[in-house]
Protein backbone atom coordinates (compact mmCIF):
# COMPACT_ATOMS: atom_id res chain seq x y z
CA UNK A 1 0.00 0.00 0.00
CA UNK A 2 0.96 3.65 -0.28
CA UNK A 3 2.17 5.92 2.15
CA UNK A 4 -1.29 8.17 1.05
CA UNK A 5 -3.14 5.21 0.92
CA UNK A 6 -1.79 4.06 4.69
CA UNK A 7 -1.94 7.73 6.12
CA UNK A 8 -5.72 8.35 5.12
CA UNK A 9 -6.76 4.71 6.23
CA UNK A 10 -5.07 5.81 9.51
CA UNK A 11 -6.25 9.70 10.15
CA UNK A 12 -9.89 9.59 7.75
CA UNK A 13 -12.80 9.64 9.85
CA UNK A 14 -13.52 6.22 8.82
CA UNK A 15 -16.99 7.46 7.00
CA UNK A 16 -16.57 6.70 3.28
CA UNK A 17 -16.21 3.78 1.54
CA UNK A 18 -12.73 4.48 -0.05
CA UNK A 19 -10.76 2.87 -3.53
CA UNK A 20 -7.37 1.90 -3.23
CA UNK A 21 -6.71 4.84 -5.50
CA UNK A 22 -4.47 8.11 -4.98
CA UNK A 23 -5.40 10.80 -7.60
CA UNK A 24 -2.35 13.47 -7.99
CA UNK A 25 -3.66 15.46 -11.03
CA UNK A 26 -6.45 15.66 -13.48
CA UNK A 27 -7.05 17.19 -16.96
CA UNK A 28 -10.47 17.68 -18.63
CA UNK A 29 -12.17 14.44 -18.39
CA UNK A 30 -8.61 12.23 -17.50
CA UNK A 31 -7.21 11.95 -13.54
CA UNK A 32 -3.95 10.42 -13.03
CA UNK A 33 -2.84 8.26 -10.18
CA UNK A 34 0.08 8.52 -7.82
CA UNK A 35 1.32 5.49 -10.26
CA UNK A 36 0.90 7.32 -13.26
CA UNK A 37 -2.28 5.28 -14.09
CA UNK A 38 -4.57 7.22 -16.29
CA UNK A 39 -8.18 7.08 -15.79
CA UNK A 40 -11.17 8.32 -17.47
CA UNK A 41 -13.26 10.11 -15.13
CA UNK A 42 -17.33 8.95 -14.97
CA UNK A 43 -16.98 9.88 -11.07
CA UNK A 44 -16.37 13.81 -11.55
CA UNK A 45 -15.93 14.36 -8.17
CA UNK A 46 -19.88 12.88 -7.95
CA UNK A 47 -21.14 15.40 -10.61
CA UNK A 48 -19.42 18.27 -9.15
CA UNK A 49 -16.71 18.67 -12.28
CA UNK A 50 -19.28 18.64 -15.06
CA UNK A 51 -16.59 21.24 -16.71
CA UNK A 52 -14.01 18.09 -16.15
CA UNK A 53 -10.89 19.11 -14.34
CA UNK A 54 -8.69 22.26 -14.52
CA UNK A 55 -10.72 23.99 -16.65
CA UNK A 56 -8.76 26.72 -17.76
CA UNK A 57 -11.31 29.35 -16.95
CA UNK A 58 -11.99 28.33 -13.91
CA UNK A 59 -8.28 28.00 -12.97
CA UNK A 60 -7.69 31.59 -14.53
CA UNK A 61 -10.68 33.10 -12.19
CA UNK A 62 -9.98 31.41 -9.21
CA UNK A 63 -5.54 32.06 -9.61
CA UNK A 64 -6.20 35.99 -10.36
CA UNK A 65 -9.56 36.28 -7.36
CA UNK A 66 -7.13 34.80 -4.80
CA UNK A 67 -4.54 37.73 -5.44
CA UNK A 68 -7.08 40.46 -5.18
CA UNK A 69 -9.95 39.53 -2.59
CA UNK A 70 -9.70 36.22 -0.60
CA UNK A 71 -12.94 36.99 1.76
CA UNK A 72 -15.67 39.70 2.02
CA UNK A 73 -18.83 38.53 4.06
CA UNK A 74 -21.95 39.37 2.50
CA UNK A 75 -22.19 42.16 5.58
CA UNK A 76 -20.29 44.19 2.73
CA UNK A 77 -21.36 44.56 -0.72
CA UNK A 78 -18.99 42.90 -3.89
CA UNK A 79 -19.35 43.35 -7.56
CA UNK A 80 -18.53 39.22 -8.49
CA UNK A 81 -20.98 38.40 -5.87
CA UNK A 82 -23.64 40.46 -7.53
CA UNK A 83 -23.35 39.62 -10.90
CA UNK A 84 -23.16 36.00 -10.06
CA UNK A 85 -26.47 36.54 -8.45
CA UNK A 86 -27.84 38.32 -11.43
CA UNK A 87 -26.47 35.06 -14.05
CA UNK A 88 -28.00 32.79 -11.73
CA UNK A 89 -31.44 34.27 -11.93
CA UNK A 90 -31.28 34.81 -15.50
CA UNK A 91 -30.07 31.60 -15.88
CA UNK A 92 -33.26 29.88 -14.03
CA UNK A 93 -35.40 31.96 -16.61
CA UNK A 94 -38.97 33.59 -15.66
CA UNK A 95 -40.35 33.28 -12.17
CA UNK A 96 -37.17 33.43 -10.24
CA UNK A 97 -35.74 37.24 -9.15
CA UNK A 98 -33.39 36.62 -5.83
CA UNK A 99 -29.91 34.45 -4.90
CA UNK A 100 -29.06 32.91 -1.63
CA UNK A 101 -25.13 31.34 -1.60
CA UNK A 102 -23.84 28.93 0.06
CA UNK A 103 -21.23 26.16 0.43
CA UNK A 104 -22.58 22.32 -0.29
CA UNK A 105 -26.12 21.31 -1.42
CA UNK A 106 -26.64 19.85 1.85
CA UNK A 107 -26.81 23.62 2.70
CA UNK A 108 -28.72 24.57 -0.26
CA UNK A 109 -31.81 22.15 0.37
CA UNK A 110 -31.16 22.94 4.60
CA UNK A 111 -31.94 26.98 3.41
CA UNK A 112 -34.22 25.91 0.82
CA UNK A 113 -36.80 23.81 3.63
CA UNK A 114 -36.15 26.70 6.25
CA UNK A 115 -37.06 29.43 3.40
CA UNK A 116 -40.35 26.97 2.63
CA UNK A 117 -41.22 27.49 6.49
CA UNK A 118 -41.11 31.03 6.77
CA UNK A 119 -42.70 31.76 3.42
CA UNK A 120 -45.55 29.60 3.98
CA UNK A 121 -46.09 29.64 7.83
CA UNK A 122 -46.50 25.98 7.33
CA UNK A 123 -44.64 22.91 9.07
CA UNK A 124 -44.96 19.93 6.62
CA UNK A 125 -43.06 18.70 3.71
CA UNK A 126 -43.65 15.79 1.32
CA UNK A 127 -40.60 14.47 -0.25
CA UNK A 128 -39.89 10.96 -2.58
CA UNK A 129 -38.74 7.73 -1.78
CA UNK A 130 -35.07 6.59 -3.30
CA UNK A 131 -34.94 10.67 -2.82
CA UNK A 132 -31.35 12.03 -1.63
CA UNK A 133 -31.07 15.32 -0.62
CA UNK A 134 -27.99 15.91 2.05
CA UNK A 135 -26.77 14.64 5.36
CA UNK A 136 -27.46 17.73 7.34
CA UNK A 137 -30.57 17.29 9.99
CA UNK A 138 -33.01 18.83 7.55
CA UNK A 139 -31.56 17.57 4.49
CA UNK A 140 -31.54 14.02 5.70
CA UNK A 141 -34.96 14.35 6.93
CA UNK A 142 -36.00 14.91 3.43
CA UNK A 143 -33.91 11.93 1.85
CA UNK A 144 -35.55 8.10 1.97
CA UNK A 145 -32.70 5.73 2.72
CA UNK A 146 -32.76 4.13 5.79
CA UNK A 147 -28.95 3.34 6.14
CA UNK A 148 -28.44 7.37 6.06
CA UNK A 149 -31.16 7.89 8.37
CA UNK A 150 -31.64 5.39 10.89
CA UNK A 151 -28.36 6.32 13.44
CA UNK A 152 -29.28 10.04 13.33
CA UNK A 153 -33.21 9.74 14.88
CA UNK A 154 -34.87 11.49 15.82
CA UNK A 155 -34.94 13.46 12.61
CA UNK A 156 -36.65 17.16 11.90
CA UNK A 157 -40.51 16.08 12.25
CA UNK A 158 -43.27 16.76 9.31
CA UNK A 159 -41.51 14.69 6.52
CA UNK A 160 -43.37 11.95 4.57
CA UNK A 161 -42.13 10.14 1.65
CA UNK A 162 -44.28 9.16 -1.27
CA UNK A 163 -43.80 6.66 -4.44
CA UNK A 164 -41.56 8.41 -6.90
CA UNK A 165 -43.52 9.08 -10.08
CA UNK A 166 -46.40 8.02 -8.37
CA UNK A 167 -49.10 11.36 -8.47
CA UNK A 168 -52.06 9.65 -6.98
CA UNK A 169 -50.11 8.99 -3.62
CA UNK A 170 -48.80 12.68 -4.01
CA UNK A 171 -51.66 14.42 -4.18
CA UNK A 172 -52.86 12.18 -1.28
CA UNK A 173 -49.89 13.57 0.75
CA UNK A 174 -49.95 17.48 0.21
CA UNK A 175 -52.36 18.75 2.56
CA UNK A 176 -52.90 22.93 3.83
CA UNK A 177 -50.19 21.52 5.96
CA UNK A 178 -47.78 21.15 3.49
CA UNK A 179 -45.27 23.74 3.66
CA UNK A 180 -43.12 22.29 0.21
CA UNK A 181 -42.67 19.16 -2.20
CA UNK A 182 -39.07 18.47 -2.30
CA UNK A 183 -38.15 16.62 -5.33
CA UNK A 184 -34.91 15.74 -7.37
CA UNK A 185 -35.87 15.93 -11.24
CA UNK A 186 -34.19 12.69 -11.76
CA UNK A 187 -33.23 11.15 -9.01
CA UNK A 188 -29.46 10.67 -8.71
CA UNK A 189 -28.50 8.18 -5.73
CA UNK A 190 -31.66 6.59 -5.57
CA UNK A 191 -30.26 4.51 -8.94
CA UNK A 192 -30.93 7.12 -11.85
CA UNK A 193 -34.45 7.51 -11.88
CA UNK A 194 -35.93 10.24 -14.50
CA UNK A 195 -38.97 12.12 -13.18
CA UNK A 196 -42.09 11.52 -15.97
CA UNK A 197 -43.72 14.72 -17.27
CA UNK A 198 -46.95 13.68 -15.57
CA UNK A 199 -46.08 13.37 -12.52
CA UNK A 200 -43.37 16.32 -12.12
CA UNK A 201 -46.22 18.70 -14.08
CA UNK A 202 -48.76 17.08 -11.66
CA UNK A 203 -46.63 17.53 -8.50
CA UNK A 204 -46.71 21.61 -9.82
CA UNK A 205 -50.04 21.98 -10.19
CA UNK A 206 -50.79 19.85 -6.71
CA UNK A 207 -48.34 22.44 -4.79
CA UNK A 208 -49.87 25.51 -6.81
CA UNK A 209 -53.48 24.06 -5.88
CA UNK A 210 -52.61 23.71 -2.35
CA UNK A 211 -50.55 26.51 -1.44
CA UNK A 212 -47.49 24.33 -0.33
CA UNK A 213 -43.95 25.39 -2.77
CA UNK A 214 -42.10 23.12 -5.00
CA UNK A 215 -38.82 22.85 -4.61
CA UNK A 216 -36.84 21.01 -6.91
CA UNK A 217 -33.33 20.11 -5.71
CA UNK A 218 -31.03 19.87 -8.95
CA UNK A 219 -27.67 19.81 -7.28
CA UNK A 220 -26.73 16.60 -9.19
CA UNK A 221 -28.75 17.60 -12.21
CA UNK A 222 -28.49 20.91 -12.61
CA UNK A 223 -25.22 23.08 -14.70
CA UNK A 224 -26.34 21.16 -18.32
CA UNK A 225 -25.78 17.57 -17.00
CA UNK A 226 -28.85 16.39 -18.41
CA UNK A 227 -28.83 18.21 -21.29
CA UNK A 228 -30.56 21.89 -20.63
CA UNK A 229 -28.88 24.00 -17.84
CA UNK A 230 -31.23 22.82 -15.32
CA UNK A 231 -33.33 19.52 -15.71
CA UNK A 232 -36.72 21.08 -15.18
CA UNK A 233 -36.50 23.32 -18.21
CA UNK A 234 -36.92 20.22 -20.04
CA UNK A 235 -40.28 20.06 -18.59
CA UNK A 236 -41.57 23.30 -18.52
CA UNK A 237 -41.68 23.66 -14.78
CA UNK A 238 -41.58 26.71 -12.59
CA UNK A 239 -40.47 25.61 -9.21
CA UNK A 240 -40.21 27.82 -5.98
CA UNK A 241 -37.04 27.44 -4.29
CA UNK A 242 -34.38 25.76 -6.58
CA UNK A 243 -31.44 24.17 -4.95
CA UNK A 244 -28.11 23.74 -6.49
CA UNK A 245 -24.83 22.87 -6.11
CA UNK A 246 -21.75 20.43 -7.44
CA UNK A 247 -20.97 22.08 -10.58
CA UNK A 248 -21.71 25.32 -9.33
CA UNK A 249 -18.71 26.65 -9.59
CA UNK A 250 -16.53 24.33 -11.84
CA UNK A 251 -15.24 21.68 -9.23
CA UNK A 252 -14.77 24.84 -6.48
CA UNK A 253 -16.99 23.90 -3.37
CA UNK A 254 -20.51 26.12 -3.22
CA UNK A 255 -24.04 25.91 -3.04
CA UNK A 256 -27.14 27.92 -4.18
CA UNK A 257 -31.19 28.73 -3.32
CA UNK A 258 -32.18 30.49 -6.71
CA UNK A 259 -35.55 31.85 -5.34
CA UNK A 260 -38.82 32.24 -6.83
CA UNK A 261 -41.10 35.17 -6.54
CA UNK A 262 -43.73 33.22 -4.74
CA UNK A 263 -41.78 33.23 -1.86
CA UNK A 264 -42.96 36.43 0.22
CA UNK A 265 -39.92 39.15 1.17
CA UNK A 266 -37.14 37.53 3.40
CA UNK A 267 -35.94 39.62 6.96
CA UNK A 268 -32.34 39.52 7.45
CA UNK A 269 -30.62 37.54 9.73
CA UNK A 270 -33.29 34.86 9.78
CA UNK A 271 -30.58 32.72 7.74
CA UNK A 272 -27.18 33.11 6.85
CA UNK A 273 -23.76 31.38 6.56
CA UNK A 274 -19.81 33.11 6.76
CA UNK A 275 -18.40 31.84 3.43
CA UNK A 276 -21.70 32.33 0.87
CA UNK A 277 -20.78 34.65 -2.25
CA UNK A 278 -17.10 34.59 -1.47
CA UNK A 279 -15.28 36.48 -3.63
CA UNK A 280 -12.73 33.51 -5.24
CA UNK A 281 -16.14 30.76 -5.32
CA UNK A 282 -18.20 33.22 -7.04
CA UNK A 283 -15.50 33.73 -9.61
CA UNK A 284 -14.79 30.02 -10.22
CA UNK A 285 -18.73 30.43 -10.92
CA UNK A 286 -18.78 33.05 -13.10
CA UNK A 287 -16.03 31.39 -14.94
CA UNK A 288 -18.07 28.08 -15.15
CA UNK A 289 -21.35 29.65 -16.14
CA UNK A 290 -19.41 31.37 -19.20
CA UNK A 291 -18.27 27.97 -19.80
CA UNK A 292 -21.06 26.14 -19.81
CA UNK A 293 -22.58 28.52 -22.25
CA UNK A 294 -19.58 29.23 -24.73
CA UNK A 295 -19.14 25.66 -25.00
CA UNK A 296 -22.55 24.72 -25.39
CA UNK A 297 -22.27 21.97 -23.25
CA UNK A 298 -26.18 21.36 -22.55
CA UNK A 299 -26.33 20.57 -26.28
CA UNK A 300 -22.82 18.70 -25.90
CA UNK A 301 -24.44 16.74 -22.93
CA UNK A 302 -27.89 16.12 -24.76
CA UNK A 303 -25.96 14.44 -27.71
CA UNK A 304 -23.29 12.80 -25.86
CA UNK A 305 -25.96 11.19 -23.55
CA UNK A 306 -28.45 9.78 -26.03
CA UNK A 307 -25.50 8.28 -28.25
CA UNK A 308 -23.98 6.79 -24.90
CA UNK A 309 -27.14 5.60 -23.74
CA UNK A 310 -27.66 3.89 -27.61
CA UNK A 311 -24.13 2.28 -27.13
CA UNK A 312 -25.12 0.76 -23.64
CA UNK A 313 -28.37 -0.29 -24.79
CA UNK A 314 -26.60 -2.16 -27.79
CA UNK A 315 -24.29 -4.41 -25.48
CA UNK A 316 -27.33 -6.16 -25.03
CA UNK A 317 -25.92 -8.18 -22.09
CA UNK A 318 -28.33 -10.23 -20.29
CA UNK A 319 -26.52 -8.78 -17.06
CA UNK A 320 -28.47 -5.51 -17.73
CA UNK A 321 -31.99 -5.22 -16.50
CA UNK A 322 -32.27 -1.26 -17.81
CA UNK A 323 -30.33 1.18 -18.92
CA UNK A 324 -31.96 4.96 -18.37
CA UNK A 325 -31.24 8.63 -17.49
CA UNK A 326 -31.14 11.95 -19.35
CA UNK A 327 -27.97 13.69 -20.81
CA UNK A 328 -25.18 12.52 -19.51
CA UNK A 329 -26.38 11.01 -16.50
CA UNK A 330 -26.88 7.52 -17.13
CA UNK A 331 -28.01 4.40 -14.65
CA UNK A 332 -26.83 0.91 -16.16
CA UNK A 333 -29.47 -1.07 -13.83
CA UNK A 334 -27.70 -4.50 -13.62
CA UNK A 335 -29.35 -8.00 -12.34
CA UNK A 336 -27.03 -8.21 -9.53
CA UNK A 337 -24.43 -6.02 -7.30
CA UNK A 338 -22.70 -3.49 -9.11
CA UNK A 339 -19.75 -3.05 -7.10
CA UNK A 340 -17.57 -5.76 -8.97
CA UNK A 341 -18.21 -4.46 -12.06
CA UNK A 342 -17.23 -1.04 -11.04
CA UNK A 343 -13.98 -2.41 -9.42
CA UNK A 344 -12.96 -4.18 -12.71
CA UNK A 345 -13.91 -1.56 -14.87
CA UNK A 346 -11.26 1.07 -12.11
CA UNK A 347 -8.76 -1.68 -13.29
CA UNK A 348 -9.72 -0.99 -16.87
CA UNK A 349 -8.97 2.46 -16.47
CA UNK A 350 -12.95 3.67 -16.21
CA UNK A 351 -14.28 5.41 -12.90
CA UNK A 352 -17.60 5.30 -11.93
CA UNK A 353 -20.40 5.49 -9.41
CA UNK A 354 -22.45 3.40 -8.06
CA UNK A 355 -26.17 4.25 -7.23
CA UNK A 356 -27.75 1.89 -5.13
CA UNK A 357 -26.60 -1.99 -4.97
CA UNK A 358 -27.57 -2.58 -8.72
CA UNK A 359 -26.82 0.35 -10.54
CA UNK A 360 -23.54 1.48 -11.94
CA UNK A 361 -24.05 5.68 -12.65
CA UNK A 362 -22.02 7.33 -15.05
CA UNK A 363 -21.69 11.25 -14.60
CA UNK A 364 -18.76 11.99 -16.89
CA UNK A 365 -17.45 15.19 -17.27
CA UNK A 366 -19.54 17.51 -20.07
CA UNK A 367 -16.40 18.06 -21.80
CA UNK A 368 -15.17 14.33 -22.05
CA UNK A 369 -14.87 13.76 -26.33
CA UNK A 370 -16.80 11.39 -28.21
CA UNK A 371 -13.58 8.61 -28.33
CA UNK A 372 -13.32 8.68 -24.61
CA UNK A 373 -16.90 8.05 -24.37
CA UNK A 374 -16.47 5.23 -26.63
CA UNK A 375 -13.76 3.93 -24.63
CA UNK A 376 -15.89 4.08 -21.67
CA UNK A 377 -18.99 2.39 -23.54
CA UNK A 378 -16.79 -0.26 -24.69
CA UNK A 379 -14.94 -1.36 -21.42
CA UNK A 380 -18.31 -1.64 -19.72
CA UNK A 381 -19.34 -4.03 -22.28
CA UNK A 382 -15.88 -6.00 -21.66
CA UNK A 383 -16.72 -6.20 -18.08
CA UNK A 384 -19.98 -7.50 -18.73
CA UNK A 385 -18.84 -9.80 -20.67
CA UNK A 386 -16.62 -11.32 -18.93
CA UNK A 387 -17.76 -11.59 -15.37
CA UNK A 388 -20.57 -13.00 -17.04
CA UNK A 389 -18.38 -16.14 -18.26
CA UNK A 390 -17.09 -16.76 -15.37
C1 LIG B 1 -24.96 15.44 -3.68
C2 LIG B 1 -26.37 15.81 -3.48
C3 LIG B 1 -26.80 16.54 -2.35
C4 LIG B 1 -25.87 16.89 -1.21
O1 LIG B 1 -24.84 17.73 -1.63
P1 LIG B 1 -23.55 17.91 -0.65
O2 LIG B 1 -22.77 18.99 -1.33
O3 LIG B 1 -22.86 16.59 -0.63
O4 LIG B 1 -24.07 18.29 0.67
C5 LIG B 1 -28.11 16.91 -2.27
N1 LIG B 1 -28.99 16.58 -3.24
C6 LIG B 1 -28.63 15.88 -4.32
C7 LIG B 1 -29.65 15.56 -5.36
C8 LIG B 1 -27.32 15.46 -4.48
O5 LIG B 1 -26.96 14.74 -5.55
Amino acid sequence: MTNTIERENKFTSGLYVKRPIALVRGQGALVWDETGREYIDCVAGQGSANLGHCHPAVVKAVTEQVQTLITCTEMFYYAGRAELEQRLVEAAGEGFNRVFLCNSGAEAVEGSLKLARYATGRTEFVAAKRGFHGRTMGALSATWNKKYRDAFLPLVPGFQHVTYNNLEELRAAVSEKTAGVILEVVQGEGGVYPGTPEFLRGAQEICREKGALLILDEVQTGFCRTGKMFAYQHYGLRPDLLALAKSIGGGIPMGAIVIGERIRQLEPAIHANTFGGNPVTSAAALAALDAYEEERLAEKAAALGANLAAKLRAIGSPLIREVRGLGLMVGIELKQKATPYIAALAERGVLVLPAGLNVIRLLPPLVITQPQLDTVAEQIAAVLAQRHAE
